[in-house]
């Protein structure tokens, strides 16, 4: 009997929220532009000459993210040219990093970061139809936006298993401040790669090896979207392998209305993006020092937050999870819980959950205020709300 196991890796960009784009001092706000090509220069628009200067702060939040996923940082790093061609990359290559990332081998959970590098993002092109022509228009407001790419190794095993590690990741994007990680914005896209593996009971656990073959799947915009194309690629490549045959190797699309994959193309052998090292900007460098300074400003992340919040102020997983999901929520919590000795943590949290407080129109104090007014209506503990409730089914046992 064979045995089937799905090996799957993410691709994921991150559009990061610096003030200005990647290479230029053009406005980074593609998506609240409201008018196409308003945002740009001669740097983002790829005109001979203009020569880039890399975003600092840009360079900052990939070693952070980076720390925070508990990569190493490369003390040498560079920015590399990956050359191909298409209408939404004016100058005819991408500014990318490729054999020296800021970063390398870390890992969320029990899934391995391979690398996180940093890149540009491309123009965005829109298919319309202009007196009764089919047209592609180029917008230019999202070229040269700092663009993050995580890049995982294939350890992971199901939909399910993709989806909560792009939600923890999400949510350490989030919490380092460094982007608004919205799907809906564009400002984080995945890409999973998935391939089946086969193993006889013959074969020992230590021989498996990768298939030699991947799927890629593309354009896909929600957590739930990726766990379902993941779901759906399995269920095809274990038909495929069970026939004896091997998956092709290609690039497909998700169809997100019939809730299918489709093929787009099969993937040349290992595209030539004639890679080499940009020449119009200088390697970097970083010391110990910087990035130790930059360690500093990492703060605490989600699960430590929440580990703290269980032991600190007795909340169950479950509560704690809840209120730590973003920043935000947990300073609330954390204000409010300090305001008044006579509520308990936990209730706080209960309001909070139960009750959902809209955390930007109720003020933490306003919060305990109600908290303690409610109580002095129904200042009543479980158990002895327990004891009236079985006194009065005593008293009516007939009803
Ligand atoms: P490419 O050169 O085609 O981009 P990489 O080796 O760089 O391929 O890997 C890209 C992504 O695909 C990574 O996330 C990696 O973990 C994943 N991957 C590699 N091999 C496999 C495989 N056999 N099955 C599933 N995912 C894979
Ligand atoms: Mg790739
Ligand atoms: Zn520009």
């Amino acid at each position: 009997m064979d045995n089937y196991t799905p090996v799957i890796g993410l691709e994921i960009h991150v559009e990061l929220k610096t003030k200005s784009k990647m290479f230029c001092r053009c406005k980074n706000d593609p998506f609240f532009a409201g008018k196409p090509n308003i945002y740009t220069c001669p740097v983002c628009l790829g005109l001979p000459g203009a020569l880039p200067v890399p975003n600092r702060k840009a360079v900052e939040w990939t070693i952070l993210l980076g720390l925070a996923l508990g990569c190493t940082i490369n003390e040498n790093s560079k920015f590399d040219r990956k050359h191909y061609f298409y209408p939404d990359l004016p100058k005819g290559y991408q500014i990318s990093q490729y054999d020296q990332p800021l970063a390398i081998e870390g890992s969320l959970g029990r899934i391995r970061i391979r690398r996180v590098h940093l890149e540009e993002d491309t123009g965005k092109l829109i298919h319309s139809i202009i007196d009764g022509k089919a047209v592609t228009l180029v917008d230019f407001n999202r070229s040269g936006v700092p663009l993050v790419e995580i890049v995982t190794e294939p350890d992971i095993m199901s939909g399910e298993e993709a989806k909560i590690f792009l939600k923890n990741l999400q949510q350490i994007v989030r919490y380092l401040g460094i982007s608004d990680a919205d799907m809906e914005k564009g400002s984080m896209r995945l890409e999973p790669n998935i391939s089946v593996r086969a193993i006889s009971s013959q074969q020992s656990a230590a021989s498996q090896k990768l298939p030699d073959y991947k799927v890629e799947v593309k354009n896909i915009n929600s957590f739930n979207f990726v766990k379902r194309a993941i779901e759906y690629e399995v269920a095809r490549h274990v038909e495929v392998l069970k026939q004896g045959k091997t998956p092709a190797q290609e690039t497909r699309g998700w169809n997100e209305t019939k809730g299918i994959t489709v093929a787009q193309r099969t993937k040349e052998e290992a595209a030539d993006y004639r890679y080499f090292p940009e020449p119009d900007i200088p390697p970097m460098k970083w010391g110990k020092s910087q990035i130790t300074n930059l360690k500093s400003q990492i703060g605490e992340l989600p699960d430590e937050k929440k580990t703290r919040f269980m032991k600190g102020y007795e909340l169950n997983e479950y509560d704690a999870s809840i209120i730590t999901e973003t920043k935000e929520k947990a300073e609330y919590f954390e204000e409010a819980a300090k305001v008044n000795g006579q509520v308990t943590p936990k209730t706080i949290a209960n309001w909070m959950i139960n009750r959902n407080i809209d955390i930007n129109e109720v003020l933490p104090v306003q919060l305990i205020e109600r908290i303690i007014k409610a109580k002095q209506v129904t200042a009543v503990s479980d158990d002895e709300l327990e004891k009236v409730i079985m006194q009065v089914i005593s008293e009516n046992q007939k009803a």
